[in-house]
């Protein structure tokens, strides 16, 4: 007996509970197997075999089946043709890099990307190989229009992008890339499918950090592109079998039971940010809040355009206080803890101090040192609650 849940006459809960998750064809069990194997049995005359093919269960480097079977999940909540699923997020950026771009092409990139993506293409790709580069603030779209040049071959963007939640227009620089020759790609670690999917708003590619909201309880690693198989094809056999990151079949498993949950968790993601967001700006001790929910936020109408139902779980702050007060404001916290990542089960909150070698690339506000906040499952109440009670033992309420 198999079910086959695929495609858009289905609804997102019921992808993700059931795509991928077939009944398991050698036992019948409901849950289909973790193969831990790095290796398969070769067929008789082994010598006809491309040694680098994808997706082939020839060596687990090569493809393996608990991958698969996620990359058919994310695949189907994406609304893309095909995925690749690899062993981190940056593992997927980087093997859309490497795979696509080629000495003497352009790259525009958002002037707001997660740091791993300013290091490879602002320091890696452009002087090691040749690749050019213009970093851009693509929250106006016509400043990635003055910036495209005949050979610009790829615009990559990240919106809502880390740590800042600056929000750029997908549909606009979309059309801007095409006009141009060049391909999109979307960071959409912040929003997941759930809120936002670039494929349907124009964009070539969606990348996503799996190790945040689509695994969501912090316990595994993984990165995903969705996009059309012509690329794919290529960008699966460069960056898994040629660059070496590929996921491990247990991670691959574990992110595909916490994506089942992905649209009831995303919920309370949305629910308790903006509650969180709306308090936070009712304080007088806070000095900005961006988030892309609040009508304060630079570019809501454009989150409003292409989000939805929610904003995700990421709020960026800063308060009126000077360098240390930060620091105490954190070490009082109780619920919320002080570490990096996002979008896990529990609050996350990082204070980014004013001294980040990026910050003449964020807005004026930021200068002085901010948080990035990934508000977490809990009951917003006691999430409010713990900001509250340390906002007081710090001095500030
Ligand atoms: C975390 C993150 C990444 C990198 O993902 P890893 O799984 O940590 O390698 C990429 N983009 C964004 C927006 C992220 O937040």
């Amino acid at each position: 007996m198999s079910k086959r849940v695929y495609g858009k006459e289905f609804g997102f809960h019921t992808r993700a509970v059931h795509t991928g998750n077939d009944v398991d064809g050698e036992t019948g069990a409901l849950r289909r197997p973790i193969v831990m194997a790095n290796s398969y049995a070769l067929p008789y005359d082994p010598s006809e075999l491309n040694w680098s093919e994808a997706g082939k269960n020839l060596y687990t480097r090569n493809g393996g089946s608990n991958q698969q079977y996620l990359q058919e999940k994310l695949a189907a909540l994406s609304n893309g043709e095909d995925c690749v699923v690899l062993g981190s997020g940056v593992a997927a950026l980087s093997g859309l890099f490497f795979s696509l771009l080629q000495a003497g092409d352009h790259v525009v990139f958002s002037s707001v990307t997660y740091i791993a993506v300013y290091r490879l293409l602002h320091e890696l790709l452009n002087t090691k190989f040749k690749v050019e580069t213009t970093i851009t603030d693509t929250t106006d779209p016509e400043a990635v229009r003055r910036v495209m040049r005949p050979n610009t071959k790829l615009v990559h963007i990240e919106t809502p992008g880390n740590p800042v939640i600056a929000v750029s227009d997908i549909r606009a620089i979309a059309g801007i890339a095409h006009e141009g020759g060049a391909l999109l790609s979307v960071d959409n670690t912040f929003a997941s499918p759930y809120n936002q999917r670039p494929l349907d708003l124009g964009a070539d590619f969606s990348v996503e950090s799996l190790t945040k909201y689509i695994n969501g309880h912090g316990d595994a690693m993984g990165g995903a592109i969705i996009g059309a198989k012509r690329y794919l094809d290529i960008i699966r056999a460069q960056s898994q079998v040629n660059l070496g990151g590929v996921i491990s079949p247990f991670n691959a498993w574990l992110i595909m039971r916490g994506a089942v949950t992905l649209p009831l968790r995303m919920r309370q993601h949305n629910d308790n940010a903006l509650r969180t967001a709306r308090f936070l700006e009712s304080l007088p001790c806070v000095s900005f809040v961006m988030y892309p929910g609040l009508g304060s936020h630079p570019n809501h109408a454009v989150a409003v355009s292409q989000m939805s139902p929610g904003f995700g779980g990421v709020l960026a702050f800063g308060l009126k206080a000077d360098h240390d007060t930060h620091n105490r404001f954190v070490s009082h916290l109780r619920v919320i803890t002080s570490a990096v990542s996002l979008g896990h089960d529990e609050s996350l909150i990082v204070f980014l101090g004013e001294k980040d070698e990026r910050q003449y690339l964020y807005p004026p506000e930021f200068h002085n040192g901010f948080f990035r906040f990934s508000v977490g499952l809990e009951d917003a109440e006691d999430i409010i609650g713990d900001i509250e009670q340390s906002l007081k033992k710090t001095g500030l309420l």
